[in-house]
């Protein structure tokens, strides 16, 4: 067929680098497949802070560099200015990251669609983040615009059948769902929810961020298939229930694990130092991309390390306040001043942007040497607390962005404890490591029981108080100790079994019967492309 030599696809991330890894990831499997002719992938990425983030410059930069054929869009800022009233706005008068999001989730569609209509070598496929359903719609709406169009879930399978049950939810259950005690939020055929645990979207339901969720959730509908990163042994009873018809008619496939290939290139001295120390003794601590630890959650995790009497590699986002912050779309590298400037700028109005003339081809990055101008200052830990600086002889703590696969990836490590962000987890599962689940934040706490739960069993999990986030020292270093300790039965258990699920991972994408890699090559041949 004619598709076969101009297979182009129209991707489209959200922003974070939680988002875009695994959306970049997927293009180069897209790319590579040998049953797929895919011979172009446009990515389309969100612009919300007034300058990205170093790192997330760096991996972008770094696959363009390899010469595949990707093209990477930053689409025009939105202009926040236009959808904000005063009630959306903190005490410091600060557009709250809820609100950010509510409004990309609405806003960003637009743009990207305006952008690929504009473009003159047309998409015949489109892939959008889960997160921007919204999309489908508008481009169901076009005229010019017949396209296969799918989702790709960079999540759990269980958050998509939450997604596609939501709305029913919304019609069932009275006042918040979090007021109706201990009674699990129920979907069919699927592990229930418990209330504290649930989606961080669906907390308020006064907030529009839910009522975005409610018209993302109802938009799933018109996809005309869900990838997510998940994989049929993790999530077997979820998946069912997705397949059954019961919860949504729309099919769903685990291509996972999608992520990226360890590389040779990022050893630097965290990985020199972990070659030297003993098999399965390290713990490597990560609370994500986007999340700043207070002054106190420091003291409290450094003296946790020192009664674990393990040592560590800590990947620590310098707290900007003293309390610590999270801000998803804030991530490792860009610096406290130009966030707070970016904020204050919001309220003035920006160049409004005439959506219907997006030119493309003008906003493709373009190739550049992989030298970065100027080398970034590492942050110098002035003020943190006396404890931690006591320990620093027992780890190495890394500042700015941490290479987690290749430090995943080492038989020196033992232990992660992990907010249970998505991409994390599933790097994780896929290095065999057992985790220490903290979770914060989005859809952490359900990621974390699902963890816990006996179908999957890889992980425990810390008490992290509900208010204040903070998980006391004695907590930390007892569970390190069960994790890393040969002679804990439950340790064991969970170690044994995070294994298990490690080679069945690998086999996930096997040339030969790997179901995800089966999943993938199934529906890009079902639209006539292979
Ligand atoms: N990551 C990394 N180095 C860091 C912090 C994060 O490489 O210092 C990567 C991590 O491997 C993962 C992604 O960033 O691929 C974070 O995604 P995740 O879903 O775990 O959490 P989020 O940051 O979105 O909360």
């Amino acid at each position: 067929s004619h598709h076969h030599h101009h297979h182009h696809v129209a991707l489209f991330s959200s922003p974070g680098m939680g988002h875009i890894i695994p959306s970049l990831e997927l293009a180069k499997h897209l790319l590579t497949h040998q049953k797929i002719t895919i011979t172009k992938i446009t990515l389309f990425i969100p612009s919300i802070n007034s300058s990205s983030s170093k790192a997330e410059k760096d991996v972008l930069q770094s696959t363009i560099n390899q010469n595949i054929s990707i093209d990477i869009i930053h689409l025009p800022p939105i202009d926040i200015s236009n959808h904000i009233s005063n009630n959306v706005l903190d005490p410091n008068n600060i557009v709250t990251l809820e609100t950010k999001i509510a409004i990309t989730m609405h806003e960003a569609p637009k743009l990207f669609v305006s952008a690929i209509s504009n473009m003159k070598f047309k998409p015949t496929m489109i892939i959008t983040d889960y997160f921007l359903s919204q999309t489908l719609p508008l481009v169901k709406k076009m005229n010019n615009m017949e396209v296969p169009m799918y989702l790709f879930a960079p999540t759990s399978a269980w958050l998509v059948a939450l997604g596609f049950h939501s709305p029913k939810l919304d019609k069932e259950v009275e006042g918040e769902y979090h007021s109706h005690g201990e009674t699990p939020i129920l979907i069919p055929g699927c592990k229930g929810i418990h209330p504290s645990d649930l989606f961080q979207m669906m907390e308020d339901r006064t907030h529009r961020l839910y009522l975005e969720y409610l018209l993302m959730c109802e938009a799933l509908t018109l996809a005309d298939g869900i990838f997510v990163n998940t994989f049929e042994e993790l999530e077997p009873k979820t998946l069912e229930a997705l397949r059954s018809g019961k919860i949504t008619k729309v099919p769903i496939f685990p291509i996972g694990p999608v992520i990226r290939e360890t590389n040779e290139q990022n050893r630097n001295h965290v990985v020199d130092w972990l070659d030297i120390q003993e098999e399965e003794s390290v713990i490597y601590v990560s609370l994500g991309s986007g999340y700043s630890m207070s002054h106190e959650q420091i003291k409290e995790m450094a003296i946790g390390l020192e009664l674990s009497g393990q040592k560590f590699v800590w990947s620590l986002r310098p707290p900007s306040t003293k309390t610590g912050n999270n801000n998803y779309y804030l991530t490792a590298g860009e610096d406290a001043e130009t966030n707070k400037k970016c904020h204050s700028s919001v309220q003035e109005a920006s160049t409004q942007m005439d959506i219907e003339k997006i030119n493309v081809d003008d906003l493709i990055l373009k190739s550049k040497s992989s030298k970065t101008n100027g080398a970034t200052k590492s942050q110098e830990p002035s003020d943190f607390p006396e404890e931690f600086y006591r320990i620093q002889s027992n780890g190495i703590v890394v500042m700015d962005w941490a290479p987690q696969l290749e430090i995943l990836n080492h038989a020196s490590i033992g232990g992660f404890v992990s907010h249970c962000g998505w991409n994390s987890i599933i790097e994780s599962v896929s290095c065999g490591v057992p985790i220490i689940g903290w979770p914060l934040f989005a859809e952490q706490r359900m990621n974390a029981s699902m963890l816990q739960d006996e179908e999957v069993g890889i992980a425990i999990r810390l008490n992290v108080s509900m208010s204040t986030k903070i998980v006391g020292s004695e907590e930390i270093g007892k569970a390190i100790r069960k994790i890393i300790d040969k002679g804990d039965i439950e340790g064991c258990a969970i170690r044994k079994r995070v294994k298990e699920l490690k080679h069945i991972a690998q086999k996930a994408w096997s040339h030969h019967h790997g179901s995800s890699y089966f999943a993938l090559t199934r529906i890009i041949n079902s639209n006539g492309v292979s």
